[in-house]
Order: C-alpha cells, then structure tokens, then sequence
C-alpha cells in the first residue's frame, strides 16, 4: 500500500512541477530571441506607466507591445549563484545548461554543493554548442543579431561566441566575424579589425560603418551594420540621423533573413535598458525599455502576419533595485500619475547625453540646458557641484581649485553620477544597488500554435522550449560533441603542435600531421579556416581555444583531412 500511495505521489509531483511547460510544441520555421538586458519587472512598469502618461489614456487595455504576450516568470541564474551574470544567463537561454559568471556559451568547471543543477566536471571550459549554431549548420537557417552594445558583449557573444571569460572582447569578435551570421546591426566598430571586415567582404557581405543610409539602400541578404567605435548611443541621446532605432534595425534584419527558405534565428537586444539601470539613470532606464518594446512591437507585428514565427521577449535577470516609490518621499503613495510622472516626462538626455551636452556647450548655458533637456532648474547645491567636478569641461573654475561638498547627498566623483543624483530627486524612483539582482524576470512569448510556457519556468526549461521549436530538444548535447571535439582525441596518434604568439590579438595555432602519410592540417583559433596541403577550407562551425587546458575545440570529423 505504501510504495502504491509513493508511486502514485511521485506521478502527482512530476504532473504539476511540467504542468507549466506545453507538453507537445509544434516546430515552427522562424525563432526571434528578444532580451531585454538587466530588466527588473519594476522597469517594465514604470515604462508602461510613462507611456500612459504619454498617451494620456490610463483605461487602455494594452499599452506596452509586449503586454498580450506576457505569460509568465523566468529564473535567471549562474551555475553557482542564484543572481544571474549577462554570459551566463543568455548562454543558458541558447545552450540549455546553467554556467558561471563571465562564462559565454562555455560549460562551467564543478563547484560542489554551489551548483545549482548537477555539473559534468569533465567538460569544464568546452564550448557548448548554442540552438543558432545548431539551426545554422543542421537546418540551413539563416542567423542574425540585432543590438545596441558592442558585438564581442555578452549577450551576443553568447548566441556567437564561446569562452569561459566575456571580457576577452576581441578574441570574441574575432570569434563572432566566423561564425557564419547572415545580419549583425549594432555597435563595436573598434572591434572589427581590417581583416575581419575583409574576410566578411570575401565572404560575400556587406559592411557598413557609421553608415545609415547605405544601411538603409542595402539590398543584400547578408549585411553586417556597426554604429559607434563600442557602444550606440541610449535611444533618447541618439541622433536620428546617424543611428537607427532598435526598432529600424530589427525591421531591417527581419526583412532580410525572412528571404531564406529554411527560416532564421534572429536575437534582439536592448543591451543599454541594463546599462541605464547599472548607472542608476531614471532618464535612461524608462526609455530606453521602451525603445526595446518597440522593437517588440515590429517582431510580434511580423510573426503575425507570418504564421510560422515564435517570438520570445524575456529578460537575463533583474538590476538595481529599482522601485517606483522610494523612502524619503514621504506620502508618495498617494500621489497622482500626473505627480509622479510629469518631471520624468520632461527627461530627453539620459545622464551621459546630458554631460555630453554640457561638456561642449559653453559655460554660460548650463542653466539652460538642465531646463531644456531635462526640466530643471538647478539649484544652488547642484549647481556647485556640476561646476566643482573634475569631468566637467567648460568651468569657469580651473581644475585645481575645484572643491565638492562631499557631504551632499547628490555629490558623486563623475559628472554622469552627479546627474544621475539630480534627476533622481525630481522622481519618485529609488534604486538599491548599482549592480543586478536575483528576483525572477518576464517572460512573454507569441507562438502562432499558441504552445508557450506558462508560469513558472527556470532558464533550463525556456531553453529546452525553444530546442523543441525545432526539434533539437534532448540532441544538443550530442551535437556540441560533434563540432565541438578535443583535439587531444580527434588527432590521437597523429603529431600536434600548439603555437602561441607573444603578440597582442594572435591566436593559437594547430598544426597536426599524420606520420604514416606526411599529410598536415593548420588550425587558427577563433576562425572557421584550415589549411591543408596549402589550401585553405571554411568550416561550418568556429574552432575555440582555451588555454587553462591547452585544447583546441574543433569538428570531431575534422581528423579525415589526414587520411
Ligand atoms: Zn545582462
């Protein structure tokens, strides 16, 4: 009787603990993985209340383009620690296993009892094998990476990329120039060196740099687009006429990985709606999740029309504890819409827009600008300490006489900071860290078969969600093995010789060869080229270098060059 009642227990426990995954999902042609960085469910509000503000209709139904989709909520964690790192957490979305901090779509080193699901220690630093890669090199689909950061950051070195450190940037975009992506619009102009943009060029895309109308005249169906030598500007700072919007970029991706046959994978980012919450900016943060959902608004509009497209809006883990009401207000608990939100209105320069502004802009107009772009009249303390900070160009005081009153409660050592302090007190917002946070995030998702994930879902279950939507579920794993092998084992038997440059930005090189035929292969790290016998071949899939074990990671098949 008792091990009936225990069978029939544990049954009941695995029906409610799926109960919010759909059993069957429907494969579809077209995946759009769009993440909003860093974004609290907090932020999504007060965008949502700027915008009826806005509209000045509070009786909509729908306001934000996310709204009829929303179905839920997202752990978001690293392999060892509850509150989630930007590499790690997409990489988890993409790959389907957790990692740790800093980790781009690289499997984590065992940590006893702080992992958090069970961790393979034999695949410490691999690089697994993301559902782009996957859809790309098995089902021939078109792949492209929407942005406002530079490329190499994590979040799209995450669905491009593999290494167990995100801040190697250029080893990363090096990475990224030869994973085979059909469209990339965002910023890190610095990062694409001469010869990266010409093995693009070879390759047969377009490249544009700081170009928005040749961007816009493109007709091609692989184009790369940066704008900016790292990051874009925050969509309020940005001029119309030199950066397009999220929203113009993923309609410019859309319409072109849309022409391939096979179906595409296209991640959309609003990189900066994390930034504007690290430096605690409440000009920055509202809008710039807003500029975010419209981009929202073009997916879901041609998922729509389409019929054959998932779109999966979430983010990759709360930031700063930002909250719509904050201590020292007092009573603001029964403050009106129009109280709370009319200063916040009058925001048009985020804090570093704002001093970049004033910072080249003569002194005499300072006044004037904080009641221009941002509806303030600034106040005696405030205005001190903008004239006192060390970064503020145009004082009249010289640099050496500068004294801050350290004792203000808006006294920061850099002028952003400062600014950020001031537009601060004129809202009713509050923030609790400069850093991200562990609670749950959003999780909407537009699939035409209506099969989406409802309620509680961890990262592991949303990534495995998104296998299934083309059938890859339960085979990534066995896949990474295949593209992603050790060349310790690849080439057993045959010599291997591992070349490393002093230089800066020279990757390792393989050289193998089979004694019993003379035949060698070359491997550059970080690259999809080989040589053999003086000819030089593109592979499918980027070859990954890890030095903490000295292993190349390459195709498993690649040892027939040498038979
Ligand atoms: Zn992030």
């Amino acid at each position: 009787m008792k091990r009936v009642f225990t069978f029939v227990f544990a049954l009941t426990l695995i029906a409610s603990a799926s109960a919010s995954q759909p059993e069957k999902v429907k494969p579809v042609k077209n995946i759009i993985l769009m993440v909003t960085d860093g974004t609290s469910i907090s932020a999504v509000s007060t965008a949502r209340w700027l915008k009826v503000y806005r509209t000045g209709d509070a009786t909509a139904p729908v306001t934000l383009n996310i709204d009829p989709w929303l179905c839920g909520y997202v752990r978001t964690c690293n392999s060892d620690a509850p509150i989630g790192d930007s590499a790690p957490t997409t990489s988890c979305y993409v790959t389907g296993h957790l990692s740790r901090a800093g980790y781009v779509s690289t499997y984590p080193p065992y940590k006893g009892k702080d992992n958090i699901e069970p961790v393979d220690s034999t695949r410490a630093y691999a690089p697994m094998a993301s559902i782009l890669e996957a859809g790309r090199q098995l089902q021939g689909k078109a792949l492209g990476m929407v942005f406002t950061c530079q490329y190499p950051h994590a979040t799209p070195a995450d669905c491009s990329a593999h290494y167990y450190n995100r801040g190697a940037e250029q080893l990363i975009a090096d990475q990224i120039v030869h994973n085979g992506f059909d469209v990339v619009i965002g910023g890190g102009n610095y990062y694409l060196t001469s010869e990266s943009e010409s093995y693009l060029r070879t390759n047969g895309t377009k490249v544009y740099r700081n170009d928005i109308s040749g961007m816009r005249s493109d007709r091609s169906n692989k184009m790369w687009a940066l704008y900016g030598d790292v990051d874009m500007d925050y969509d309020i700072d940005r001029n119309p006429e030199e950066q397009p919007s999220l929203a113009e970029m993923t309609k410019t991706a859309i319409g072109k990985l849309s022409k391939d046959k096979d179906g595409f994978f296209l991640l959309v980012e609003g990189s900066k709606v994390d930034w504007a919450a690290h430096a605690n900016d409440p000009a920055a943060l509202p809008n710039e999740f807003l500029a975010f959902d419209e981009a929202c608004g073009v997916a879901l509009d041609f998922a729509q029309r389409d019929g054959n497209t998932v779109v999966i809006v979430v983010a990759d883990h709360g930031n700063s504890g930002f909250s719509l009401g904050r201590r020292d207000l007092g009573d603001y608990g029964h403050k009106s819409l129009e109280t709370l939100f009319s200063q916040v209105n009058k925001f048009k320069r985020t804090a570093d827009g704002m001093e970049m502004l004033i910072n080249t802009q003569p002194f005499d107009s300072l006044r004037s600008l904080f009641k221009t772009y941002e509806g303030i009249d600034l106040t005696p303390d405030e205005f001190n300490l903008i004239v006192n900070c060390k970064d503020y160009k145009q004082s009249p005081i010289p640099v050496e006489m500068r004294k801050s009153d350290k004792t203000s409660p808006l006294y920061s050592s850099y002028l952003s900071g400062i600014i950020t302090k001031i537009l601060t007190k004129y809202t009713p917002f509050g923030w609790t860290t400069g850093g991200h946070t562990g609670e749950d995030v959003f999780l909407a998702v537009y699939n035409p078969n209506n099969q989406r994930p409802l309620g509680y879902t961890t990262n592991i279950q949303l990534a495995h969600y998104i296998q299934k939507l083309w059938g890859m579920n339960g085979k990534m794993d066995s896949f990474t093995d295949q593209i992603f092998a050790r060349h310790k084992e690849v080439f057993a038997g045959f010599n291997m010789d591992i070349k490393k440059s002093e230089k800066e930005n020279v990757w390792p090189v393989l050289t193998v060869t089979n004694p019993a035929n003379g035949k060698s292969l070359t491997a550059k790290a970080f690259s999809n080229i080989i040589e053999v016998g003086g000819k030089q071949i593109q592979l499918p899939s980027v070859i990954t270098y890890v030095d903490r074990n000295d292993m190349f990671y390459l195709p498993k098949d690649l040892n027939k060059y040498l038979k």
